[in-house]
Formats: C-alpha cells, sequence, structure tokens
C-alpha cells in the first residue's frame, strides 16, 4: 500500500494544468490568466468554479487548488 500522507515531494507540479499531461510532455499550455482544469500534482480533472473575483478549483483528492 502507498501511503498519500508522503507529500513533502508533492510541492512541484507533476502535470500540466492545461492539459493533464505530465510537464515532460507538455511544459505548460495554459494560458497565465486562465484557471487550471487539472490537478497539477495527480493530473486528475478538476471542478473549476469561475466567479467575477477569479476562480476555484478543486481536486477530489487533492482538495482546493490554491490560485497561484
Ligand atoms: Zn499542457
Ligand atoms: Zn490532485
Amino acid at each position: 500500500m502507498t501511503d498519500p500522507d508522503d507529500a513533502a515531494a508533492s510541492a512541484d507540479a507533476t502535470f500540466c494544468p492545461g492539459c493533464g499531461r505530465p510537464t515532460a510532455v507538455c511544459a505548460g499550455c495554459l494560458w497565465e490568466y486562465d484557471p487550471p482544469h487539472f490537478c497539477t500534482t495527480c493530473g486528475t480533472r478538476l471542478a473549476v468554479l469561475v466567479k467575477p473575483t477569479g476562480w476555484k478549483a478543486r481536486c477530489k483528492v487533492h482538495g482546493e487548488v490554491a490560485a497561484s
């Protein structure tokens, strides 16, 4: 079993927030002001809520994704 609590090395993005592919394949195709569509940690599609003041994105695994 893998322990998901091992979050020490999870600060760096592993997946492209624009297309969900590994960053080794795509260095980032998302426009600067666009909300992310995929979790950069696990590559799962995010539930994005766009608001007049900005956006909120949530990964079903990692919870809310902070605006960068
Ligand atoms: Zn991409
Ligand atoms: Zn995630």
